[in-house]
């Protein structure tokens, strides 16, 4: 079934996690504030990859959420973000990779969707974002008090996909990576079939979890190929995280088919996701699926 003209529909993700006491009302407020901001601009008859770069944008600039300001601590106590955004309507792709310094990795990504490179890392997506002008921080202004304090190995990743009144799909991610990972590690996050797709012809899809297993399975692939053989949005979620036990660690993924049907799943404790559509404006958020 093709999309129908006039439909928009949207969901975000905080990450899929196990929520400390306390992080709930963050964590919800935080994603229903992410949907909002896409939402203005799919009513307004803005793009999919807008509406997925301004929601995955309030999402880094919230310190709950580990992307952005508020990412996780590397090895050396640093911090490297990686994220990736994709247009479905061209297959453009734009992702960073240990990118250092900026408050929106996102904004970066999304400028390298025009360029004819996928993917610049470190010192090459740093001086990428300079040259088009994008302001850079000490690496430190990203860090908050909690995250210092985090010893433990933690992960999570924040993410969107969108369909705009034209038809057009977008999806994208953003991340801090792992507490403690190595210098220069790089996970699902910013690579297209890993950690997110979109392709207009099919639908698009973002994950967070376990990145060394999403990559290596390439579960944003399989969605595609589920919903190429006609497969339920849900099902096809559910079968390909069913995987990623077997390889090490768990996830949560959110999707939109071509024809505008869209769920969510995760096997991982938590995953808050919040999501609104041309039917159902008001953005509604859930922290689980048992809530839903
Ligand atoms: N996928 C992210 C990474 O590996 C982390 C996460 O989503 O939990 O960097």
């Amino acid at each position: 079934m093709e999309h129908d003209a006039g439909r928009w529909v949207l969901l975000v993700h905080g990450g899929a996690k196990e929520m400390k006491p306390g992080e709930e009302s963050d964590n919800r407020e935080g994603c229903l504030a992410a949907a909002q901001a896409g939402r203005r601009l799919l009513e307004a008859g803005g793009s999919a990859l807008d509406a997925v770069e301004a929601a995955i944008r309030t999402l880094e600039n919230l310190p709950v959420f580990n992307a952005g300001y508020g990412s996780a601590l590397n090895e050396r106590g640093e911090i490297e973000m990686c994220s990736g955004i994709m247009d479905g309507r061209t297959l453009g792709v734009g992702a960073v990779g240990a990118i250092r310094g900026v408050r929106n990795p996102v904004r970066v990504a999304r400028m390298l969707v025009e360029e004819k490179e996928v993917l610049l890392v470190a010192e090459g997506a740093e001086l990428f974002a300079r040259r088009k002008g994008i302001e850079l921080c000490a690496t430190d202004a990203l860090a908050t008090p909690t995250r210092e304090s985090e010893l433990a190995e933690e992960h999570d990743t924040v993410g969107a996909v969108a369909l705009d009144l034209d038809g057009n799909l977008a999806a994208g991610t953003s991340t801090g990576g792992l507490t403690g990972a190595p210098v220069g590690r790089i996970g699902d996050s910013p690579l297209p079939g890993g950690g997110y797709y979109a392709d207009n012809h099919v639908g698009a899809v973002s994950f967070s979890g376990d990145g060394e297993s999403i990559a290596r399975l390439a579960l944003a692939a399989r969605i595609m190929a589920s919903f190429e053989d006609g497969e339920e949005v849900e099902q096809a979620i559910r079968k390909a995280l069913d995987k990623l036990p077997h390889v090490g660690g768990d996830g949560g993924g959110i999707a939109i088919r071509k024809d505008g049907r869209s769920g969510w799943w995760h096997n991982s404790p938590h995953f808050a996701v919040a999501s609104a559509s041309s039917d159902d404006p008001e953005p509604r958020a859930w922290l689980s699926k048992d809530e839903e």
